[in-house]
Protein backbone atom coordinates (compact mmCIF):
# COMPACT_ATOMS: atom_id res chain seq x y z
CA UNK A 1 0.00 0.00 0.00
CA UNK A 2 2.64 2.15 0.85
CA UNK A 3 4.68 2.35 -2.56
CA UNK A 4 0.72 2.85 -4.14
CA UNK A 5 0.07 6.16 -2.29
CA UNK A 6 3.68 7.34 -1.82
CA UNK A 7 6.00 8.87 -4.70
CA UNK A 8 9.08 8.87 -3.71
CA UNK A 9 11.92 11.10 -5.93
CA UNK A 10 15.48 11.16 -4.96
CA UNK A 11 16.09 15.17 -5.81
CA UNK A 12 13.12 15.79 -8.71
CA UNK A 13 14.44 16.62 -11.96
CA UNK A 14 12.78 19.93 -11.45
CA UNK A 15 14.83 23.73 -11.56
CA UNK A 16 13.83 27.24 -10.15
CA UNK A 17 14.30 27.92 -13.99
CA UNK A 18 11.12 25.79 -14.72
CA UNK A 19 9.13 27.65 -12.95
CA UNK A 20 7.35 30.89 -14.60
CA UNK A 21 6.41 33.50 -12.61
CA UNK A 22 5.68 33.44 -8.41
CA UNK A 23 8.92 35.05 -7.81
CA UNK A 24 8.35 36.21 -4.41
CA UNK A 25 6.26 33.13 -3.93
CA UNK A 26 9.29 31.18 -4.67
CA UNK A 27 11.35 33.31 -2.29
CA UNK A 28 9.34 32.55 0.35
CA UNK A 29 9.40 29.41 -0.29
CA UNK A 30 12.70 28.91 -0.05
CA UNK A 31 13.02 31.08 2.95
CA UNK A 32 11.04 28.69 4.90
CA UNK A 33 12.19 25.20 3.56
CA UNK A 34 15.42 25.95 1.89
CA UNK A 35 17.27 27.93 4.08
CA UNK A 36 16.71 25.62 7.01
CA UNK A 37 17.62 22.64 5.42
CA UNK A 38 20.84 23.74 3.57
CA UNK A 39 21.82 26.64 6.71
CA UNK A 40 20.21 24.70 9.80
CA UNK A 41 23.56 26.71 11.89
CA UNK A 42 21.78 29.84 10.58
CA UNK A 43 18.59 29.61 12.77
CA UNK A 44 20.20 28.07 15.44
CA UNK A 45 22.72 31.39 15.93
CA UNK A 46 19.58 33.49 15.96
CA UNK A 47 17.51 31.29 18.12
CA UNK A 48 14.21 30.91 16.56
CA UNK A 49 12.94 28.09 15.00
CA UNK A 50 12.08 27.39 10.95
CA UNK A 51 8.59 27.64 10.25
CA UNK A 52 7.49 23.67 10.50
CA UNK A 53 5.07 23.96 7.66
CA UNK A 54 4.40 25.69 4.96
CA UNK A 55 1.00 26.28 3.57
CA UNK A 56 0.71 27.02 -0.40
CA UNK A 57 -2.85 27.42 -1.62
CA UNK A 58 -4.29 28.39 -4.90
CA UNK A 59 -6.12 27.52 -7.78
CA UNK A 60 -5.41 24.55 -9.14
CA UNK A 61 -2.23 24.40 -11.61
CA UNK A 62 -0.06 27.12 -10.80
CA UNK A 63 2.47 25.19 -10.04
CA UNK A 64 2.52 24.41 -6.17
CA UNK A 65 3.60 21.07 -6.77
CA UNK A 66 6.45 22.26 -9.47
CA UNK A 67 8.17 24.76 -5.91
CA UNK A 68 7.72 21.85 -3.74
CA UNK A 69 9.73 19.58 -6.18
CA UNK A 70 12.35 22.42 -7.54
CA UNK A 71 13.11 23.11 -3.56
CA UNK A 72 13.31 19.22 -2.50
CA UNK A 73 16.07 19.16 -6.52
CA UNK A 74 18.01 22.53 -4.54
CA UNK A 75 18.60 20.75 -0.74
CA UNK A 76 19.42 17.45 -2.89
CA UNK A 77 16.69 16.19 -0.92
CA UNK A 78 13.71 13.30 -1.11
CA UNK A 79 10.61 14.64 -2.17
CA UNK A 80 7.91 12.74 -1.09
CA UNK A 81 3.90 13.03 -2.35
CA UNK A 82 0.60 12.18 -0.96
CA UNK A 83 -2.62 13.39 -1.87
CA UNK A 84 -4.66 13.75 0.92
CA UNK A 85 -7.93 12.55 -1.58
CA UNK A 86 -6.12 9.35 -1.83
CA UNK A 87 -5.59 8.99 2.13
CA UNK A 88 -9.43 9.23 2.82
CA UNK A 89 -10.79 7.30 -0.51
CA UNK A 90 -8.61 4.65 -1.65
CA UNK A 91 -7.52 2.67 1.55
CA UNK A 92 -10.30 3.50 3.30
CA UNK A 93 -9.30 2.56 7.27
CA UNK A 94 -5.77 2.88 6.81
CA UNK A 95 -5.65 7.08 6.68
CA UNK A 96 -4.04 7.45 9.95
CA UNK A 97 -1.71 4.34 9.60
CA UNK A 98 -0.06 6.31 6.00
CA UNK A 99 0.46 9.33 7.68
CA UNK A 100 2.49 7.71 10.42
CA UNK A 101 4.61 5.32 7.58
CA UNK A 102 4.81 9.10 5.68
CA UNK A 103 6.50 10.30 8.17
CA UNK A 104 8.21 7.34 8.99
CA UNK A 105 9.65 7.25 5.24
CA UNK A 106 10.81 11.13 5.76
CA UNK A 107 12.94 10.31 8.41
CA UNK A 108 14.47 7.13 7.04
CA UNK A 109 14.87 9.59 3.89
CA UNK A 110 16.86 12.55 5.11
CA UNK A 111 16.61 15.18 4.15
CA UNK A 112 13.22 14.54 2.41
CA UNK A 113 10.69 17.49 1.77
CA UNK A 114 7.27 15.93 2.71
CA UNK A 115 4.39 17.14 -0.03
CA UNK A 116 0.98 16.59 0.68
CA UNK A 117 -1.06 17.74 -1.81
CA UNK A 118 -5.22 18.47 -1.71
CA UNK A 119 -4.54 18.34 2.24
CA UNK A 120 -8.28 19.64 2.94
CA UNK A 121 -9.08 16.20 1.82
CA UNK A 122 -8.03 15.16 5.29
CA UNK A 123 -8.38 18.61 7.22
CA UNK A 124 -11.31 20.38 6.37
CA UNK A 125 -13.74 22.10 8.77
CA UNK A 126 -15.56 19.80 10.91
CA UNK A 127 -18.90 18.94 9.80
CA UNK A 128 -21.98 17.86 11.74
CA UNK A 129 -22.61 14.32 10.86
CA UNK A 130 -21.06 12.02 12.34
CA UNK A 131 -21.05 9.33 9.58
CA UNK A 132 -18.14 6.63 9.80
CA UNK A 133 -16.59 8.36 6.84
CA UNK A 134 -16.41 11.45 8.91
CA UNK A 135 -14.25 9.90 12.23
CA UNK A 136 -12.13 8.07 9.54
CA UNK A 137 -10.64 11.68 8.01
CA UNK A 138 -10.52 13.08 11.71
CA UNK A 139 -8.49 10.41 12.57
CA UNK A 140 -6.02 10.90 9.78
CA UNK A 141 -6.18 14.65 10.30
CA UNK A 142 -5.18 13.88 14.63
CA UNK A 143 -2.62 11.72 13.11
CA UNK A 144 -1.24 14.33 10.96
CA UNK A 145 -1.33 16.87 13.42
CA UNK A 146 0.29 14.30 16.42
CA UNK A 147 3.13 13.62 13.75
CA UNK A 148 3.56 17.73 13.54
CA UNK A 149 3.59 18.48 17.30
CA UNK A 150 5.93 15.74 17.69
CA UNK A 151 8.35 16.79 15.74
CA UNK A 152 10.56 18.47 18.17
CA UNK A 153 13.82 16.77 16.40
CA UNK A 154 12.79 16.93 12.83
CA UNK A 155 16.00 16.94 11.69
CA UNK A 156 16.46 17.62 8.00
CA UNK A 157 12.32 17.13 7.26
CA UNK A 158 10.46 19.67 5.89
CA UNK A 159 6.95 19.76 5.25
CA UNK A 160 4.60 21.05 2.29
CA UNK A 161 0.90 20.99 1.71
CA UNK A 162 -1.32 22.55 -0.71
CA UNK A 163 -4.72 23.09 -1.56
CA UNK A 164 -7.18 24.73 -3.97
CA UNK A 165 -9.67 25.49 -1.00
CA UNK A 166 -8.12 27.35 1.65
CA UNK A 167 -11.74 28.52 2.96
CA UNK A 168 -12.32 24.91 3.67
CA UNK A 169 -9.49 24.19 5.58
CA UNK A 170 -9.86 23.24 10.09
CA UNK A 171 -8.11 26.38 11.63
CA UNK A 172 -6.48 23.82 13.64
CA UNK A 173 -4.19 22.81 10.78
CA UNK A 174 -3.10 26.50 10.76
CA UNK A 175 -1.57 26.83 14.68
CA UNK A 176 1.34 27.98 15.27
CA UNK A 177 4.23 24.81 14.93
CA UNK A 178 2.19 23.31 12.54
CA UNK A 179 0.93 24.94 8.66
CA UNK A 180 2.09 28.35 10.28
CA UNK A 181 3.37 29.98 7.07
CA UNK A 182 0.73 30.83 4.12
CA UNK A 183 1.89 31.21 1.01
CA UNK A 184 -0.94 32.17 -1.81
CA UNK A 185 0.10 31.03 -5.51
CA UNK A 186 -2.33 32.73 -7.91
CA UNK A 187 -3.00 32.34 -11.42
CA UNK A 188 -0.04 34.24 -13.24
CA UNK A 189 -0.37 37.57 -14.41
CA UNK A 190 0.61 38.95 -18.06
CA UNK A 191 4.11 38.42 -17.25
CA UNK A 192 4.37 35.50 -16.01
CA UNK A 193 2.04 33.96 -18.66
CA UNK A 194 4.92 34.79 -21.10
CA UNK A 195 7.94 33.51 -18.93
CA UNK A 196 5.53 30.05 -19.09
CA UNK A 197 5.42 30.06 -22.75
CA UNK A 198 8.44 30.26 -22.70
CA UNK A 199 9.13 27.23 -20.66
CA UNK A 200 7.19 24.97 -22.15
CA UNK A 201 8.51 25.76 -25.82
CA UNK A 202 11.99 25.09 -24.50
CA UNK A 203 12.78 22.73 -26.22
CA UNK A 204 10.02 22.60 -28.93
CA UNK A 205 10.50 23.78 -32.48
CA UNK A 206 8.71 26.46 -33.07
CA UNK A 207 9.14 28.89 -36.41
CA UNK A 208 10.64 32.72 -35.01
CA UNK A 209 7.56 34.52 -35.33
CA UNK A 210 6.38 33.50 -32.22
CA UNK A 211 4.29 36.46 -30.40
CA UNK A 212 4.68 35.56 -27.28
CA UNK A 213 3.69 38.78 -25.03
CA UNK A 214 0.61 38.40 -27.46
CA UNK A 215 -0.17 34.97 -26.65
CA UNK A 216 0.55 36.05 -22.87
CA UNK A 217 -1.82 39.09 -23.59
CA UNK A 218 -4.71 36.65 -25.01
CA UNK A 219 -4.52 34.36 -22.24
CA UNK A 220 -5.95 35.89 -19.11
CA UNK A 221 -7.27 33.58 -16.21
CA UNK A 222 -5.64 30.66 -17.56
CA UNK A 223 -3.13 28.44 -15.47
CA UNK A 224 0.60 27.56 -16.34
CA UNK A 225 -1.14 23.88 -16.46
CA UNK A 226 -3.34 25.46 -19.12
CA UNK A 227 -0.28 27.11 -21.11
CA UNK A 228 1.49 23.56 -20.78
CA UNK A 229 -1.87 22.46 -22.24
CA UNK A 230 -2.16 24.70 -25.01
CA UNK A 231 1.53 23.68 -26.19
CA UNK A 232 1.40 20.45 -26.50
CA UNK A 233 -1.80 20.86 -28.20
CA UNK A 234 0.03 23.35 -30.61
CA UNK A 235 2.23 20.73 -31.42
CA UNK A 236 -0.41 17.95 -32.00
CA UNK A 237 -1.69 20.22 -34.71
CA UNK A 238 1.41 20.39 -36.33
CA UNK A 239 1.94 16.70 -36.53
CA UNK A 240 -1.70 15.92 -38.14
CA UNK A 241 -0.53 18.16 -40.67
CA UNK A 242 3.02 17.02 -41.32
CA UNK A 243 5.19 19.84 -40.33
CA UNK A 244 8.19 19.70 -37.93
CA UNK A 245 7.85 22.99 -36.85
CA UNK A 246 5.13 24.90 -34.86
CA UNK A 247 3.26 28.02 -35.75
CA UNK A 248 1.91 31.29 -34.55
CA UNK A 249 -1.74 29.89 -35.53
CA UNK A 250 -1.20 26.52 -34.15
CA UNK A 251 -1.09 28.09 -30.67
CA UNK A 252 -3.71 30.53 -31.70
CA UNK A 253 -6.07 27.11 -32.29
CA UNK A 254 -4.88 25.38 -29.56
CA UNK A 255 -5.72 28.36 -27.54
CA UNK A 256 -9.35 28.41 -28.76
CA UNK A 257 -9.71 25.11 -28.46
CA UNK A 258 -8.83 24.88 -24.74
CA UNK A 259 -10.80 27.64 -24.33
CA UNK A 260 -13.78 25.65 -25.91
CA UNK A 261 -13.30 23.07 -24.08
CA UNK A 262 -13.66 24.41 -21.12
CA UNK A 263 -16.61 26.27 -21.77
CA UNK A 264 -18.22 23.35 -22.62
CA UNK A 265 -16.86 22.18 -18.99
CA UNK A 266 -18.56 24.78 -17.55
CA UNK A 267 -21.90 24.18 -19.34
CA UNK A 268 -22.04 20.49 -18.65
CA UNK A 269 -21.11 21.51 -14.33
CA UNK A 270 -24.56 23.31 -14.69
P1 LIG B 1 -2.93 21.26 -8.25
O1 LIG B 1 -3.48 22.19 -7.24
O2 LIG B 1 -3.91 20.92 -9.35
O3 LIG B 1 -2.20 20.08 -7.70
P2 LIG B 1 -0.44 22.63 -8.74
O4 LIG B 1 -0.54 24.06 -8.36
O5 LIG B 1 0.29 21.72 -7.84
O6 LIG B 1 -1.88 22.10 -9.09
P3 LIG B 1 1.44 21.87 -10.70
O7 LIG B 1 1.26 20.40 -10.58
O8 LIG B 1 2.65 22.46 -10.11
O9 LIG B 1 0.17 22.60 -10.18
O10 LIG B 1 1.33 22.29 -12.23
C1 LIG B 1 0.93 21.40 -13.22
C2 LIG B 1 1.80 21.59 -14.44
O11 LIG B 1 1.51 22.85 -15.05
C3 LIG B 1 3.28 21.64 -14.12
O12 LIG B 1 3.87 20.36 -14.18
C4 LIG B 1 3.83 22.56 -15.19
O13 LIG B 1 4.06 21.85 -16.38
C5 LIG B 1 2.67 23.52 -15.44
N1 LIG B 1 2.82 24.75 -14.64
C6 LIG B 1 1.98 25.18 -13.67
N2 LIG B 1 2.41 26.35 -13.15
C7 LIG B 1 3.55 26.66 -13.78
C8 LIG B 1 4.48 27.75 -13.69
N3 LIG B 1 4.29 28.76 -12.83
N4 LIG B 1 5.56 27.72 -14.49
C9 LIG B 1 5.75 26.72 -15.38
N5 LIG B 1 4.92 25.68 -15.52
C10 LIG B 1 3.82 25.64 -14.75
Amino acid sequence: VRAKVMQVEKSPDVGYEDIGGLTEELNEVRETVELPLKNPDLFDTVGIEPPSGVLLHGPPGTGKTLMAKAVANQTDATFIKMAGSELVHKFIGEGAKLVRDLFQVAREHEPAVVFIDEIDAIASKRTDSKTSGDAEVQRTMMQLLSEMDGFEDRGDVRIIAATNRFDMLDRAILRPGRFDRLIEVPLPDEEGREKIFRIHTRNMSVTDDIDFEALARDTEGMSGADIRAICTEAGMFAIRDDRETITLQDFQEAREKLEADSEDDEVSKT
